[in-house]
């Protein structure tokens, strides 16, 4: 067994870490490495949401929150840009006037870096955007368990008569059979509903549902167990919406709902995520104009950090 070199972060005994490049991390990016098992992709886009706009300066806000990012991860014990190679794809240029041509860009945007064998973690933009993420994961791995962190269900059906906005990625994905039904689950969610129907609808679409009530019960370990009991070793996507956590802990989001997880109660359930078979990623939601001394962004960096982290240990052992 042969230990590649991967490239890394640039050094910050030479170059601080508030300068150097603005890519995620300050790693390089896809076009300086030969190839990437992970690709940090921005997807800039907005134009799905119901409420306050912003997301579309997501990705940058992440990208600037993450210099801090170190390279040894101590609680998953494992160097994730070292025993894999992560670059940042930059982004996706979507039409802001146009969700269906967006949606067509982020497939074909996407699909073209994982077709270089990369795994996707994916920095957005509105939670539109899951939907073609999920159509892309699925063609490589079938229908997959969705473990989906966010304090909407987002399996609700039209707004105004659309079908494809920020509420509506896992009722389109489940109907187009993108994800494994058996296998799926929410966490976090809270906040008032529009009927008891939408609980009722997203049972039948394939989710259970891990309350932002039950937390204080269940603790981040119950909540571990219980989605591993309902995961298992299926291909498994998490997506990540940012206003999963309470707004103390992330105020810049475009849909804001009082009584959400902590970070340290999100970071510890990815943490565990090493487990599980991780084929991708996305974290969603972010909006800088709401944000306040770049909480949030800290906090869907170091997100993301966690899931790049579970991508490696799940590669533990393996010659990359
Ligand atoms: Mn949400
Ligand atoms: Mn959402």
């Amino acid at each position: 067994m042969t230990f590649t070199q991967h490239r890394g972060p640039v050094d910050a005994t030479v170059t601080p870490r508030y300068g150097g490049p603005s890519t995620f991390a300050r790693l390089p990016r896809m076009d300086e490495v030969d190839r990437a098992d992970v690709a940090v992709v921005g997807v800039p886009f907005d134009s799905g949401v119901s409420y306050r706009p912003g997301a579309r300066f997501g990705p940058g806000h992440v990208r600037a929150a993450s210099k801090l990012l170190r390279d040894y991860n101590p609680v998953q014990d494992i160097e994730p840009f070292a025993v894999q190679q992560v670059a940042d794809a930059g982004d996706i240029a979507c039409n802001p006037f146009d969700i269906a041509e967006a949606i067509r860009q982020i497939d074909e945007g996407t699909r073209a870096i994982v077709g270089t064998g990369a795994k996707l973690m994916t920095i957005g933009g509105d939670h539109t955007i899951a939907l073609p993420l999920l159509r892309v994961v699925h063609e490589l791995h079938g229908p997959v368990a969705v473990v989906h962190f966010d304090a909407h269900l987002d399996t609700w059906d039209t707004y105004f008569g659309a079908p494809v906005t920020h509420g509506t990625p896992f009722r389109r994905a489940s109907e187009e059979g993108l994800i494994d039904r058996t296998g799926s689950m929410h966490v976090g969610i809270r906040g008032p509903l529009y009927s008891r129907k939408d609980l009722s609808d997203d049972g039948v679409l394939g989710f259970q549902v891990i309350g932002s009530h039950d937390m204080d019960d269940l603790g981040w370990r119950g909540a571990v167990d219980r989605i591993k009991a309902r995961v298992g070793d299926r291909p498994t996507y998490v997506s990540l919406d940012i206003d999963v956590l309470d707004p103390a802990f992330a105020p810049g989001t475009g849909t804001p709902e009082a009584g959400g997880l902590t970070s340290r109660e999100l970071l510890n359930i990815l943490r565990a995520f090493g487990e599980l078979n991780l084929v991708g990623a996305d974290v969603v939601e972010v909006a800088p104009a709401y944000d306040h001394a770049e909480i949030t962004g800290i906090a869907a960096a170091h997100a993301a950090y966690e899931l790049i982290s579970a991508m490696a240990a799940g590669r533990r052992g393996t010659d990359v």
